[in-house]
């Protein structure tokens, strides 16, 4: 086998992905090659003339062909980034995305300001909206739920690898179906694609849990049993935030008519993505 620097490896790697008409070439070349050197992408620069060893390279070359067939990077390497914090994930759970962090954002600036100390996380997949909440705001207790018993396998991974599994409670149940108490904070990021919209995706998407994404009713299927049922769940003052299917966001807020207010918040590319309302 020759013999091959990290820059050569990860030009060659960016190349091979951009001729599969993979968008993100350079990104992901480098996430992969870091995972398999096992350095953070920050001192990837620093490296750059150092030599691949034969093992490392036969690993990259099988994560590269992994990526050429679409598999998403993430689930290539088993991990992700989201709220600056590390997250296992597998095909059992969808991947964190960058739109969810502005949900989460959102309800840590909702915490900080009013104080609040318990928060429901529904359909929480890998935890990333529980975990992160918890990881930011150390006062706060949580239970998060799922329907699936493979997703809350990861989710309690999560918790443990951040360090705040003392503070979630995770329970198997369909919404609200095994949840007993009050919270002062209901967050979701349920599932909403349309069957419709589901024929359209990219291919990466495919690789991901159907029963992640798709929402029966046109997509409105967990909006309205969250509509129907959260006040019995929700504190006087409560505030429940959800994430949107921009499409139907003005069909989603009104589904909420019979709450206090309602209002909508756009994400980086102008796009309706979170939705808050007020008990
Ligand atoms: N935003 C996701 C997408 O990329 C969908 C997430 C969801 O269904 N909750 O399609």
């Amino acid at each position: 086998m020759p013999t091959y620097n990290i820059f050569t490896v990860l030009k060659q790697a960016e190349e091979l992905l951009t001729s599969h008409n993979i968008t993100e070439a350079k990104l992901d070349a480098e996430i992969m090659l870091c995972d398999v050197l096992n350095i953070e992408r920050k001192i990837l620069p620093t490296v750059r003339e150092q030599i691949i060893t034969n093992g490392q390279y036969t690993l990259y070359k099988n994560y590269l062909e992994q990526r050429t067939q679409r598999k998403p990077t993430a689930y290539i390497t088993g991990n992700t980034e989201f709220m600056g914090l590390k997250y296992k994930v597998s095909p059992d759970v969808l991947i964190p995305r960058q739109d969810t962090e502005i949900l989460v954002e959102l309800v840590n600036d909702f915490i900080n300001k009013n104080n609040r100390k318990k928060v429901l996380d529904l359909c929480t997949g890998s935890g990333c909206i529980a975990v992160s909440v918890a990881a930011y705001n150390k006062d706060v207790s949580l239970i998060a739920s799922d329907i699936s018993e493979k997703a809350l396998n990861i989710a309690k991974e999560n918790a443990e690898s951040n360090n705040v599994s003392d503070r979630i409670k995770f329970i198997k149940s369909d919404i609200f179906g095994n949840i007993n108490e009050k919270f002062d904070i209901i967050a979701s990021n349920p599932p909403y694609v349309t069957e419709e919209e589901y024929k359209k995706l990219e291919k990466e998407l495919y690789f991901e849990p159907k029963l992640a994404l798709t929402a029966d009713d046109n997509g409105l299927y967990f909006y309205k049993q969250i509509s129907e049922n959260a006040k019995k769940y929700l504190n006087d003052d409560g505030v429940i935030f959800l994430e949107l299917n921009a499409d139907l966001s003005r069909e989603i807020e009104s589904l909420f008519k019979n709450f206090a207010s309602t209002k909508i918040i756009k994400d980086y590319s102008g796009l309706d993505r979170v939705l808050l309302i007020y008990n």
